[in-house]
């Protein structure tokens, strides 16, 4: 793609912007008085307008019902993550039948690897990412612990070569196939929360399925972010929040996919609660647990109405908009903002960038290290209202977000950032 670094160029893209409408959809933050540059979509994604609406709705319909919501509201609470499913489903690449909206991320983890990390004394090896994120940390090493299994022995970290920063995909295969003896279990990020790095799904998985274990991914930073195509690529299972890429408000409901194959397996250990139990009998209160097919088998407790009614509303844009769609714009986005970044430090004095260059191996994020100064830089661009994430030791991370974001900003970023090391 050709880029100029001009605000003129960066307006001329802007125009021909086919997603440019989605901005107004959103609050957007202000600082001291203006919009912000907002480029942590990647931690908390923005208001949508019509948030407040689904929400009011419920609010509403709970006002004039009472308990009769359940069955007679606008989008009876009975059924709600059922509304969920259609652009779930279109997100992750997968059948309604998959994907199901329930409880938080970390809670999520702990339901799938209950089902898909069932260690034997031969095989109990969990394979994952250096540095993952600490909750997944704290579940991995919990659940070994859990098994009487001592963490540092059953789980084994990648970590990038020497002088690099993200891991080669044939690192991660042949780590993978030297273990296979051992293995039950390979999870990893779909993007890396830290350097903005995006796995082959599909080549991770057919290795771990070679060496006789599962696959899992943890979606936090890559649904609404990257295509993915879970049901194509044969994952066992993954798991994800909303409140990130998926604009669906702080603490948002998460998500949970789980392959066809497992479907109606029904000697699937899990921890079972009364959501997941056959619809059909849900209410004649009898013992004997009876899951439903797919994932809705894994629910718990009843449905969160308020945060489901945020879901929606920001859904129901995804839908809209199409992830294809966002794909490609994020594509020339983030191209422009590293294209912008290389020029400002062409030579990697000042700064580098931890995230891949190869597009196919990234999504919005770029994770800027800071040789020096880093702090007073990211003191610099708060102060210039830029909202970026600040990760220590030295990691500035910024998501220009396709849906909200523009490449004026993604100019005027560039602008606050090359001020600040000239000064
Ligand atoms: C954001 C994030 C979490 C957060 O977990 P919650 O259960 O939603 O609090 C966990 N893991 C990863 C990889 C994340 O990016």
């Amino acid at each position: 793609m050709h880029f100029e670094s001009t605000l003129a160029f960066a307006h001329k893209l802007d125009k021909a912007d086919l997603l440019k409408s989605f901005r107004s959809l959103f609050h957007i933050p202000k600082v001291k008085g203006k919009p912000a540059i907002y480029f942590t979509g990647n931690s908390l994604g923005l208001q949508p307008k019509t948030t407040k609406k689904f929400i009011t709705e419920e609010l509403r319909d709970w006002a004039a019902l009472g308990v009769e919501g359940h069955l007679h509201s606008r989008r009876p609470w009975l059924y709600y993550h059922k509304f969920t499913k259609k652009a779930l489903a279109q997100l992750v690449g997968a059948k309604p039948l998959e994907v199901v909206a329930m409880n938080q991320l970390t809670v999520n983890l702990h339901l799938m690897m209950v089902s898909f990390y069932r260690p034997t004394k031969t095989r109990f090896k969990i394979i994952t990412e250096a540095g993952a994120f600490p909750s997944d940390q704290y579940a991995f090493e919990s659940q070994a612990k859990f098994h009487n299994l001592n963490p540092d022995k059953a789980i084994i970290e990648l970590t990038p070569r020497e002088g690099e920063h993200t891991l080669r995909t044939e690192d991660i295969l042949q780590t993978i196939e030297a273990h296979a003896s051992q293995l039950a279990l390979v999870i990893l990020g779909g993007v890396q929360y830290y350097t903005g790095q995006f796995f082959n799904i599909k080549k991770i998985t057919e290795a771990a399925h070679k060496a006789g274990a599962y696959a899992g991914f943890d979606l936090a930073h890559a649904i609404g972010n990257v295509p993915v195509n879970l049901h194509r690529d044969q994952v066992d299972f993954a798991v994800w929040c909303s409140y990130k890429y998926l604009n669906s408000g702080p603490g948002g409901i998460a998500g949970a996919f789980v392959h066809e194959r497992h479907a109606h397996n029904v000697d699937l250990p899990r921890f079972s609660g009364w959501w997941g139990h056959n619809e059909k009998e849900r209410f004649q209160m009898k013992k004997g647990f009876v899951p439903m097919p797919g994932v809705d088998g894994w629910q718990l407790s009843n449905f969160p109405i308020f945060q489901g009614a945020a879901h929606l509303a920001a859904l129901e844009i995804f839908q809209e908009v199409g992830i294809k769609n966002l794909r490609k714009k994020s594509i020339a986005l983030t191209g422009y903002l590293e294209f912008l970044l290389k020029e400002i430090d062409p030579d990697e004095k000042i700064f580098t960038l931890l995230t891949p260059k190869k597009i196919n191996e990234r999504g919005c994020q770029l994770s800027i290290y800071m040789k020096t100064g880093g702090r007073k830089m990211f003191n610099t661009l708060t102060n210039h209202g830029v909202i970026a994430d600040w990760r220590e030791p030295g990691v500035i991370r910024v998501a220009p977000v396709p849906l909200y974001n523009t490449f004026e900003e993604v100019f005027r970023f560039a602008e606050i950032f090359k001020n600040a090391i000239k000064r």
